[in-house]
């Protein structure tokens, strides 16, 4: 394989934060981001339809934006880092208001520290008359979680999912928490990318979401993904907008890979077809290998 063009001496630009939405079941989380995706201007302009990729984009009318990672939960956070894809820039921590800390959210906590990505906390179901936003914090805080009205640095914010309050104030706590970061990415050049879904569609074949870490995904470049090869036939963005090419940060479809990759799989861009065969081929067998090796473990 070619080396992948080295982000050293290219032109940094800002891209938007990557972010997943963790939290104990019953929460909100899925409540939640129906309720984040509903607040964007693309989501608004396409008449509020957008199609399920497996992220989406929400963005501001100050031209800020942020990409949520739509796959809610851990199962799905930590199959990604297994594979090797540190996606997510922030968590969103969601915890009720009602019911409080539960054994979820402490793994949650845990799934963010490992991967040293910071939390925003939405205390979330603030409008139920059970609603104890207080007891929530002080349990936070005795789970070692320095919330910043404790005189930490992790922002707090009540929301409702269902009453859609609060989101704004989420939003601008998770762009304060972005600028925070500083979160820079090369625009030109090879595209990196990372698959955050896949799905085979009867009419074209395998879908793959990706998310473009740095560089510039062109429509007609091989490209191996994971262990599956092919020839980019199409580039959607979430409105399912066909375009010509995707930068960093900004979930899009693509469309004509040979076979299903996984989340987690890494785009790689190569110059030729053969190539392309060249490095699925070994990945397949490498993949097989493994797989022997493990059950004669
Ligand atoms: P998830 O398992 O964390 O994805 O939670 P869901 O989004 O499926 O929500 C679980 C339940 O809580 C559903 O019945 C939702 O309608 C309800 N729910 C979610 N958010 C709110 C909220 O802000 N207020 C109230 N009252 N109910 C909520």
């Amino acid at each position: 394989v070619r080396r992948l063009h080295s982000d050293e001496g290219a032109q940094l630009k800002t891209r938007p934060a990557v972010v997943t939405v963790m939290g104990h079941v019953d929460h909100g989380k899925t409540s939640l981001l129906d309720a984040l995706r509903q607040t964007s201007v693309a989501a608004k302009e396409a008449g509020g339809i957008t199609q399920h990729l497996g992220a989406f984009v929400v963005g501001m009318s100050s031209g800020a934006s942020l990409t949520f990672l739509d796959t809610p939960g851990h199962a799905a956070f930590s199959a990604m880092r297994a594979r090797g894809a540190a996606v997510t820039d922030i968590v969103v921590l969601v915890v009720a208001a009602d019911d409080g800390v539960m054994p979820q959210t402490l793994e949650a906590m845990n799934h963010a520290k490992v991967a040293n990505v910071p939390i925003v906390v939405a205390i979330n179901k603030c409008d139920k008359p059970g609603a104890d936003p207080e007891r929530v914090r002080i349990q936070l805080g005795s789970e070692g979680l320095l919330l910043e009205d404790l005189g930490g640095d992790v922002q707090v914010v009540e929301v409702s999912a269902i009453k859609k309050s609060g989101l704004d104030r989420l939003e601008e706590a998770l762009l304060l928490q972005a600028e925070m970061m500083d979160l820079k990415a090369r625009v030109d050049g090879t595209a990196q990318a990372y698959v955050v879904e896949a799905r085979l569609d009867r009419g074209r074949g395998p879908l793959a979401t990706a998310i473009v870490k740095s560089g510039t995904l062109l429509s007609g470049q091989h490209i191996v993904v994971g262990a599956e090869w092919g020839r980019i036939r199409a580039i959607r963005n979430m409105v399912g907008k066909v375009i010509e090419s995707a930068g960093p940060a900004i979930p899009v479809e693509i469309e004509g890979l040979k076979g299903l990759p996984m989340a987690g799989d890494d785009v790689v861009v190569v110059d030729s077809e053969e190539r392309a065969r060249m490095l699925s081929n070994g990945r397949k067998k490498k993949l097989e290998k493994d797989r022997l090796h493990k059950a004669s473990e």
